[in-house]
């Protein structure tokens, strides 16, 4: 296998805080390495609009501790069509790229295995979501700091809430997955989560209301994983709204502001670590894999593995929230 001489790196699909941190680790990791860096601008459109620079140590000084990402982040249908990858690969090849790193959540590492498949290009794939929804991986970049900001938000909220006595229905992101639902609201000390994973099992909304989940509290928190399975928080409170009319609900839905703001340390260090890992795999010859890390150690994950491929909730959370909220 020919060894690699040049890489590129690029952001796709949501931001995440740390993606910045990951930039920086592989674009040293690469320099030390004596491997070329080609920074991709706007994901996999950069690509193809030729949005390539070289990258050298002094691009990713001071912003380690920047949210977003200084490579923009895109999405790009035309990546998804066989004429849009050639144009991608050829752009890549007139730059010298011979090898790529990819930071982004599930739909990016798709991309990216269609890529590498289809092309013979040596792949490796960071997991860089909010939303924890990638497999194979304990935890993914930008998790941490997106469920301390839902605590913190969470906690400004409860205020309002114990104040006028109201059940709030608060909404977070996570795609389909309930994880920043189910560990923010034992973080923030809600009363219950409505997460997808549990919502095909169960109806979750009648079964906190008949357990009397507000007992002797005057007001009552329940985080909402966004996903047409739970509803939503909108969702919930119009079904409370016409089967539970004694309660006053009020809805606050967080939004865009869980993937804005400084990285947490856990973040940048998870980011440092799997960006030194992208690097090592390819000169290890590793090519459609993607960097996870469980019980503390780094590994490979193929693509296969990684994507679509349904991420269980621990039930041990469950139990804690549940119990912890009584
Ligand atoms: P995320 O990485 O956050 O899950 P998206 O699902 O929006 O984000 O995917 C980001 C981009 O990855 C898409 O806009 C597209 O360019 C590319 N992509 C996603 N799925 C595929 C696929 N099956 N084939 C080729 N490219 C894909």
């Amino acid at each position: 296998m020919p060894a690699i001489k040049c890489v590129g790196i690029l952001t796709s699909g949501g931001d995440a805080p740390g993606m910045n941190a990951a930039i920086r680790a592989v674009t040293r990791a690469a320099i030390f390495n004596k491997i070329r860096v080609k920074g991709i601008y706007r994901g996999y459109k950069g690509m193809i609009t030729d949005e390539i620079e070289e990258f050298h140590t002094q691009n990713v000084s001071n912003i380690i501790q920047r949210g977003g990402t200084i490579l923009k982040t895109a999405r790009c249908a035309e990546f998804k069509t066989p004429e849009g990858r050639k144009q991608a690969y050829d752009k890549l090849k007139e730059h010298g790229v011979d090898s790529l790193v990819v930071i982004g959540g599930d739909g990016s590492l798709s991309g990216a295995r269609v890529f590498a498949e289809e092309y013979n290009l040596p792949i490796v794939g960071l997991p860089g979501t909010i939303d924890n929804d990638l497999y194979g991986t304990d935890v993914t970049i930008g998790y941490d700091t997106a469920l301390n900001t839902i605590m913190e938000c969470v906690d400004k909220i409860r205020d309002t809430a114990t104040s006028h006595e109201r059940l709030f229905f608060i909404e977070v992101m996570g795609r389909d997955a309930g994880f920043l639902a189910l560990n923010g609201a034992i973080a923030s000390g809600a009363e219950a989560a409505i997460i997808p994973e549990i919502s095909l099992e169960k109806d979750q909304l009648a079964e906190m209301i008949e357990t009397g989940f507000r007992k002797s509290k005057n007001s009552s928190i329940v985080l909402v994983a966004e996903s047409d399975v739970t509803g939503g928080a909108m969702g919930v409170a119009e079904r409370v709204k016409k089967e539970y009319p004694q309660f006053d609900v009020r809805v606050s839905i967080l939004g865009h502001l869980q993937r804005g703001g400084s990285p947490t340390a856990q973040d940048r260090i998870l980011a440092t670590r799997m960006g030194i890992a992208a690097i090592d795999a390819l000169l290890d010859g590793q090519r459609n894999v993607m960097i996870g890390i469980q019980k503390d150690e780094i590994v490979n994950v193929p693509f296969s593995k990684a994507i679509k491929n349904d991420k269980p909730i621990n039930k041990d959370l469950l139990r804690a929230l549940c119990i912890s909220s009584i």
